[in-house]
């Protein structure tokens, strides 16, 4: 049975406000508490098992088997002072969220008993009955049952009673089928890469780490109103809903002060997120109502990644406890601003430097150019596989919708950087510099810290910003997994930098000195990725004209933007750089596909059983309220009386009947498309059904139910409006 919303609207007005039992002692007492990261391993090691795991972390080298029973063994001791009694390889499907299966520590033996049993085996691999995630028929073809297999770079850590092994997810075969496994090959790429374009700079060099810092934006809804929406329950957006007289206009959720249930909320995730070391610093209010942040402190790719899902996954939790959904999609409310997950990327090495952050002196400034040059050349050269990367069925409804970057890849990196570069382009020479040209030059970019540190200009309308010490992919969607941007990222960067080392080795064998050869390619670089720069308004309908003028793609829809995870140029720069195999990411590019087909799928038929449930059937009943008042009117008085006194009532009665005809036929219009949909066999052709001939259905119905919501009595609506989704506190 649907509640009505003012069921819900009541159980919404008595809410107690939960009490969350705040820790006595201070964060850093209990930060990690929950993780077996180096303090434990250390306190729970042998000193060889401890070099072993963290020569893997920071060399990738391989944890022999019996080094691995030994972890196996600390880290069922140290779970035990936790009262664990299961363990789980926690992984990262395709399907964005996370999966577990759990399994007891324990072993049945013989004469009725049990022992605790986890050792180097159970750790390392295990099998999960894995035959309904998504592999893109990887592992139809070959094998039925995929593996997954222990990350030693990201911690084991203990939610309530189970200790969660992050691990890889692969098939038999040894093809991915998730979302770890790419990132991890991508990472491994590119600290080789940038720690030898490192060598022209500092010997010491020897590492160097992708850093990634994720903003998540969210919704809080409550429970009560939440349940009495089936679009929200099983598309996590309303599908449906007129807005409400008040929206975000008045900006007074972002500058106001956090509700208090939303604060009980933040604290208690806090108080978890900081027990699994997941190091939450900021949060605030979003522009929209019910709309929050939060974001941590950046940590190494692959370990913010993992935070960043499990973060997801203990805000559904602690949100249930506090009577609130959080909704992660990119779009729940229509005429509001969506959510989006900022990337904050950048390169760190081990001798602590940020190779995004300009230095002190001009060597270091050059290692910052050639660092932020690549980037922008990678950017520029694979633009649409980066706004494939993002590319989803929720984001669609983001990108280019003047609250978020638009769908066009470009690149702001502020006007003093801008003027750095035509200052390269015009004192760069590629015959042989003079050693006052060289000086000049050396001088110049000598001085870029100074001109950042007043760097204010800020660009939020830019899918990928520089933001002064780091760029920031704008564009991912708030319920992405980030792995899917990063892996891109990373891997053209790796490929990128490869190819710079060429381009500068060519240069010096011909008897170029090493800084010169360095700017003349840098120069080539700009000027061949110029066209991706823009520091305008994103927004604006003017960029578009523009970008097209630039020859700058603008891809609006998933089915057409997934075609670069494919195209021959994608294939060869993954498998070049051992990041996936073509027939890895022909899989992904399947799944991907499919899971569009199917999120359009499931809201057009959520969109048909709402209407013919609840949204007609309503209309009927206010429609018969309208009907027998007419008929009594007439009774009341005489024709000519009669005819003016009830036209309103006739007038609304004929828009009822109007409204409903629209709503039935295009439902049923939309279904039989639907059908023939269902019929293609090419995921491509099948997801561009659905993008195309489905999809479009949706407006249609939903602007005449929003007419209705508008005229009918308020008793009879069924579903939770827009102001009392967002503004009931
Ligand atoms: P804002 O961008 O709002 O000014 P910050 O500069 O503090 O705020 O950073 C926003 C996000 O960027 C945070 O998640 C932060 O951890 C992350 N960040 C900062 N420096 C780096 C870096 N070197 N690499 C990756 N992320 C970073
Ligand atoms: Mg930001």
């Amino acid at each position: 049975m649907a509640v009505h919303r003012f069921k819900a609207l009541e159980e919404v007005l008595n809410r107690i406000p939960v009490n969350i039992d705040l820790p006595s002692e201070t964060v850093s007492d209990y930060y990690g508490t929950n993780v077996f990261g180096q303090d434990s391993m250390r306190e729970y090691l042998s000193e060889e098992a401890y070099s072993s795991v963290m020569a893997a972390i920071e060399t990738g080298s391989r944890i022999e088997r019996k080094m691995a029973d030994q972890v196996a063994a600390a880290m069922k001791a140290w779970s035990k002072t936790k009262g664990v009694s299961h363990y789980t390889h926690w992984f990262q499907p395709l399907t964005g969220a996370t999966a577990e299966k759990h399994d007891a520590f324990f072993t049945p033996i013989e004469g009725g008993k049990a022992i605790e049993k986890f050792g180097g085996d159970q750790l390392v691999q295990q099998e999960p009955d894995a035959s309904s995630f998504p592999s893109g028929g990887i592992r139809n073809t070959f094998e039925a049952r995929g593996y997954t297999a222990w990350d030693p770079t990201s911690p084991a850590f203990v939610i309530g009673k189970t200790l969660c092994i992050p691990t890889v997810f692969v098939s038999y075969t040894g093809e991915a089928l998730d979302f770890k496994t790419p990132l991890l090959k991508a990472l491994h790429g590119l600290d080789k890469a940038a720690t030898s374009v490192c060598q022209y700079f500092d010997k010491n060099v020897s590492k160097v780490t992708a850093t990634l810092g994720w903003e998540q934006e969210y919704f809080l809804i409550d429970t009560a109103l939440f349940n009495a929406r089936p679009d929200l329950i099983m598309t996590g957006r309303t599908l449906f809903g007129h807005a409400s007289a008040k929206g975000q206009q008045l900006e007074d959720h972002y500058f106001g002060s956090i509700p208090d249930r939303a604060t009980s909320f933040m604290r208690e995730l806090e108080i978890e997120s900081w027990q699994l070391g997941v190091p939450i610093k900021t949060r605030h209010n979003e522009v929209a109502p019910n709309q929050f942040e939060c974001a941590p402190v950046f940590e190494e790719c692959n370990l913010a990644v993992d935070h960043n899902q499990l973060l997801m996954d203990m805000m559904e939790k602690v949100a249930r406890r506090h009577n609130f959904r959080v909704l992660l999609h990119e779009k729940p409310f229509a005429g509001i601003n969506g959510s989006g997950k900022h990337n904050n990327w950048s390169l760190g090495t081990n001798t602590g430097k940020n190779l995004l952050s300009p230095g002190k002196t001009p060597k270091t400034n050059l290692q910052f150019l050639t660092f932020f040059i690549n980037t922008i050349k990678a950017v520029h050269d694979n633009a649409d596989l980066m706004r494939a990367s993002i590319a989803s069925a929720n984001n669609d409804h983001r990108l280019g919708a003047n609250e978020a970057p638009p769908a066009i890849m470009s690149i702001f990196i502020g006007s003093q950087l801008t003027q750095v570069f035509s200052e390269l382009e015009k004192k760069v020479k590629s015959g042989k510099m003079t050693p006052d040209e060289k000086s000049a030059l050396k001088l110049g970019i000598g001085k870029i810290p100074d001109i950042l540190l007043d760097n204010t200009d800020r660009n939020r309308t830019s899918p990928f910003a520089f933001t002064g010490n780091k760029f920031e992919f704008r564009a991912v969607g708030s319920s992405a997994n980030c792995a899917g941007a990063m892996t891109v990222l990373n891997a053209i960067v790796t490929d990128q930098l490869v190819h710079f080392k060429k381009d500068v080795d060519q240069l010096m064998n011909k008897g170029v000195e090493k800084d010169e050869a360095i700017f003349q390619i840098l120069v080539d670089y700009i000027k061949s990725s110029k066209k991706i720069l823009f520091e305008g308004n994103g927004y604006g309908e003017e960029w578009v004209k523009e970008a097209a003028k630039r020859g700058l793609n603008n891809i609006k829809t998933t089915p057409q933007a997934l075609d670069a995870f494919v195209s021959p140029k994608t294939l060869q720069l993954f498998e070049r750089n051992q990041v996936m195999s073509a027939r890895e990411q022909e899989a992904r590019h399947a799944i991907y596909l499919e899971t569009y087909t199917k999120k359009i799928q499931i809201e057009s038929r959520i969109i048909g059983d709402l209407s013919l449930n609840q949204i007609i059937p309503t209309a009927i009943r206010y429609q018969n309220l309208l009907i027998d008042n007419v008929y009594r009117m007439k009774e009341l008085f005489n024709s000519s009386e009669f005819k003016s006194n009830a036209l309103t009532q006739l007038e609304m009665i004929k828009e009822i009947s109007e409204r409903i005809s629209v709503i039935k036929t295009s439902v049923d219009e939309m279904t039989e498309e639907r059908k023939k949909a269902n019929g293609i066999e090419d995921h491509k052709k099948q997801a561009v059904a659905y993008c195309e001939k489905v999809k479009p259905y949706f407006e249609k119905i939903r602007y005449n139910t929003d007419k209705l919501e508008l005229i009918i009595e308020d008793e009879l609506w069924p579903l939770p409006k827009y102001r009392e989704l967002l503004f009931t506190k």
